[in-house]
Formats: structure tokens, sequence, C-alpha cells
């Protein structure tokens, strides 16, 4: 993502003010664990300490010099006693191969005569034997060496891992602060509200929303569940439609498009109206959709993301089928010939 992380986001200002805390009592932990949803900056915040733990000359604990033989290796992503370890294809996991290679890289001695620093990202994708082998390196640490933990989902971590690293939180920032913040990087800004609310207010979620494909397969989704709702389409030509953007993306979208649906709801029923009207997803005029079935949508989108990645393999085809299904029910009737899944075998 071409953001430039020169200057720490604005709203990582409670978590750097916990790492010059450290650092100014002496204490910065050998394990860090940055925990938090996905878009909130957690890895580009651990590449920044990252760079600051190994800046030979740093002003303040938190801002690395820039100009340091250290911090111009980091910039040139060649230091030697720096080691980022993520799976080698996104939700593939991190084996115990790659923390045995770590855990040997850390009995050396640093290359620069200072710390080692390692990061470590998504954490939770270590698989068990990896989780056991980071666990002796975190009970013995080597010399001076520091691990910047990056978890997404940090319940799936082993809690005796997680009991061995100092937290640090990420939370969604005040929604005036995300906005400020994305308006700036978006060359239509308009849109950056809807954005945000699409990405749980995540900024850096609410960005990639903006500028990758996923925006394609937004509309795509947004789509398909506006004519399902309308009673316009048929379940199985919408699924069919959605087959290429997979279905991990459509879960993700759908849970998005339902959360959006049940807010807008609730605001409208606080105001005596019951018809559904967010953004882009709304049934027949003068129709509500079904609360009840956008609450199972939501559900079934979280149990078939979970399943996935979780790496057990789901048929895609029956996921995209149920989905469609439930958006025809939740607009409110059951459209002609639609055949839900279950009906079919
Ligand atoms: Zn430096």
């Amino acid at each position: 993502m071409a953001v430039s992380f020169a200057h720490p986001l604005p709203w990582h200002e409670a978590q750097w003010r916990q790492v010059r805390a450290w650092a100014e009592s002496g204490r910065t932990p050998h394990a860090v664990l940055l925990a938090g949803a996905p878009g909130l900056g957690k890895e580009a915040f651990a590449r920044r300490l990252a760079h600051a733990l190994l800046c030979t000359s740093p002003g303040a604990p938190d801002t690395p010099c820039g100009t340091c033989a250290s911090c111009r290796m980091m910039g040139q992503g060649a230091h030697p006693d720096y080691v980022e370890l993520t799976p080698e294809e996104a939700g593939k996991p991190l084996r115990v191969d790659a923390i045995r290679e770590l855990t040997a890289h850390l009995a050396l001695r640093s290359a620069m005569g200072r710390r080692k620093v390692v990061l470590i990202h998504p954490a939770e994708a270590m698989n068990r034997s990896a989780a056991n082998a980071l666990l002796k390196t975190l009970e013995e640490p080597q010399g001076e060496s520091v691990l910047l933990l990056v978890s997404h989902v940090p319940s799936r971590l082993p809690a005796t891992v997680r009991s061995r690293c100092q937290r640090l939180s990420f939370r969604a920032p005040p929604h005036g602060v995300a906005k400020s913040w994305l308006v700036g990087h978006l060359s239509e800004p308009g849109d950056a509200d809807r954005f945000l609310k699409l990405s749980g207010g995540a900024p850096l979620a609410a960005l990639a929303v903006a500028r990758s494909e996923a925006l394609e397969g937004m509309g795509k989704v947004e789509e398909g569940v506006s004519a399902l709702l309308a009673s316009q389409a048929d379940p199985v030509a919408v699924a069919e439609s959605w087959g290429k953007l997979g279905a991990a993306e459509v879960c993700r979208w759908c849970w998005h498009l339902g959360a959006d649906a049940v807010r807008a709801w609730a605001s409208k029923s606080r105001a005596g109206d019951a018809a559904l009207k967010p953004a882009g997803v709304r049934p027949k005029p003068g129709k509500a959709a079904d609360i009840r079935v956008l609450f199972e949508i939501m559900d079934f989108c979280l149990d078939s993301r979970r399943t996935l990645d979780a790496g057990i393999s789901l048929s895609q085809p029956l996921v995209l089928d149920t989905l469609a299904s439930l958006w025809a029910r939740a607009g409110g009737e059951r459209a002609d010939g639609a055949r839900f899944p279950e009906e079919r075998a």
C-alpha cells in the first residue's frame, strides 16, 4: 500500500506513549503482542518500532534518526539484525521450520553489536508446533532481542504465548480522527464515511477498500444483494456471478452489508420507520428487510470465514448459494422458484 509511514499514524499516540515509558524505565520487553482488528496499522507500527529499536542514534525511543547506518539498512530492507516472518502465502500457516530457523538466527551475535528485532505477522498463523517452538524462545530470551507479534485474533494464540508478551492493544479511532486521515488519502473524499462504515472504522482497511479491486468486489456483492432484497434476481444466478470473487471475500462484504443494514434498521426503528435504507442496499420501496435473517446472514458469514481461515475446505458454491438465498429471504419474500440449497439435495 503506497501510504507513507514516515510519521506515526495519528491514532497510535497512546501506544507510542507506552513504548516511550518502557524505554524511559529501561524495561523494553523481550516480546510485544500488538493486538487489534485488521486495518488499524499494527504492522506499520511494528515496523516503525523495529526501526527505532535498531537505530543507533535515536533522538527519542519512538523516532528512528533515519540517517545512521542501521536506519539506512532498514530503509533498504536489508538489516542483518531484523527478521520479518510471515506465511509464504496469505492464509497459509507459519510452520515450525521457520521458527527453528529464527531461533538459530537469534542465537548468533548481532551484526551491528546491538539487539535483534523480529516481526511475526500474523502471529496467529503459527501452527501449534510453531507456537510451541516460539514459546521456548519467549521463555529464554536471547541477548537483547525483541520479538514483535502482530495479531488480528490474539485469542487464537496459545495462552502460554500471550502471557509471555507485553500487550499493545489497538482499537478503531474516533470517527473524526479516522475520517480526517482517510480524506487526506482519497482522491474522491466524498465516499470516506461509506468506506469507514464498511471497514468497521479501521482507517487502513477503509483505504484498502477504496483503492483496491476490493472495491470492484464490493460493488458486485452490493449489486447482487440489492437485487435479491428487491426480489429482482434469481439467487442461483447471483451466487454464480459471485463465484470469481471467492467465498471468503463475499462473506466479508455480506457481513459488512448485513451489519450496515442492521444499524440502519436500528436507527430507522428508533425514528419509527422500519424500512431499510442503508447505503446501496435496500429492498423494494415500502418493504423492510427481515432483521432475523440479517443476523442469520452475519452469523453465517462469520462461521464460514472462521472455517475458511482455519484452513478447512468448504464448498464454495454451497456457501455462495446459501448466502444468496438468505439475502432473497431477507428481502421479505421467497422469490418464485428460489431453490434453497437444503431443498436441492
Ligand atoms: Zn538511526
